[in-house]
């Protein structure tokens, strides 16, 4: 027999993630009841993953559900935000427990990681689509957000980008990567992103202007530069790759991955000069993995130097790359 709605919520979705004391009431009645800290400013994001669009169809439920919460917590983390809760708009085609499991637990899981309770939803028939809201605060005037950086300014990137690019052509089988722990790193890397909350809470003193890389390097690095009303310049001989992204697609299109791919969830942060040294003492970067990618300057508009000189990146992307280029 099939599950009923009420089931459905009860088997999977109330109680799930961190308990919290701040949540009065939460899944089950017609709306939650949540505790907003004194001193304190809400913070506000929602995403939504689309099958077929965000993610590949068939792909594992436990990441769709990790996803779905990862890239929420990144918006969080890019504000300098600590994360509380998390509401689920969940459209399912079928209620097929052995998926909503999965999913669920992908979920709670994440959730629980980082101290989020989930406290209420609504769930639909339709084709797969997940939306969460998240919630979270921050301490009054000390959020981060992409409008504070200003020419002269040192830009950093914490992890290395361009590994969830790969890992989505992996799990796409757009690219063969023959040795078998760099393609499970690189699949992880897409399908299980590690939101980057704690370092987006230590930023704050420091960095002044900071967004979350969720569509490539360059692209996003455009729109800080842009909210701050300036241009921005990434070194291409600088850009952080990883070894297991170097080794299986090469140097070069591992760097031109880490510039135009996405799905990383990684932090791109702005830091002035006179507050660089402070960055690189408090938070060691061994410890807190980010490297310098390039320098916010006066000129709009973003470009890549390659010894000095700017390199034209229109050509650049997947079609080149599912061509095997
Ligand atoms: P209503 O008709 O009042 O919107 P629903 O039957 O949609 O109530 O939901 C009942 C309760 O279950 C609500 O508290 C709602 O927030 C919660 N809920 C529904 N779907 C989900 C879900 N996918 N995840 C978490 N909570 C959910
Ligand atoms: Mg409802």
């Amino acid at each position: 027999m099939p599950l009923s709605e009420f089931e459905l919520i009860d088997r999977f979705f109330r109680g799930r993630g961190a308990s919290r004391s701040d949540v009065r009431l939460g899944v089950g009645d017609d709306a939650a009841l949540l505790e907003c800290p004194p001193d304190r400013e809400l913070v506000a994001a929602i995403d939504t993953l689309v099958e077929g669009a965000h993610f590949p169809a068939g792909s594992p439920a436990a990441s769709v559900g990790h996803r779905a919460l990862a890239v929420n917590l990144s918006d969080l983390a890019a504000m300098g935000a600590e994360p509380a809760w998390a509401l689920l708009a969940l459209t399912v085609p079928r209620a097929d427990e052995r998926w909503l499991e999965e999913f669920s637990r992908g979920l709670a899981a994440l959730a629980k990681e980082f101290g989020v309770a989930l406290v209420g939803g609504d769930t639909t028939r339709g084709p797969l689509c997940v939306t969460i809201q998240i919630l979270g605060s921050v301490e009054r005037d000390t959020a981060l957000t992409r409008s504070g950086g200003a020419a002269e300014e040192a830009l950093y990137v914490s992890g290395t980008p361009g590994d969830a690019a790969a890992g989505l052509q992996l799990e796409l089988s757009r690219l063969e990567v023959p040795e078998a722990r760099a393609a499970r790193y690189l699949r992880d890397r897409f399908l299980f992103p590690a939101p980057r909350v704690a370092l987006g809470r230590r930023l704050r003193g420091y960095a002044s202007a900071c967004i979350d890389v969720s569509d490539g390097l360059l692209g996003d690095a455009g729109k800080l530069a842009r909210a701050s009303g300036c241009g921005v310049e990434l070194d291409y001989e600088i850009l952080p790759v990883s070894r297991m992204l170097a080794e299986a697609v090469g140097p070069e299109r591992a760097r031109e991955l880490a510039l135009t791919g996405g799905d990383d969830y990684e932090l791109l942060f702005s830091v002035p000069p006179s507050r660089v040294d402070a960055l690189l003492r408090d938070l060691p970067v061994e410890q807190w993995r980010y490297a310098r990618v390039g320098t916010l300057r006066r000129e709009p508009g973003a470009v890549v130097t390659r010894n000095g000189s700017v390199i034209d990146f229109s050509h650049y992307g997947f079609d080149h790359f599912a061509a095997g280029r």
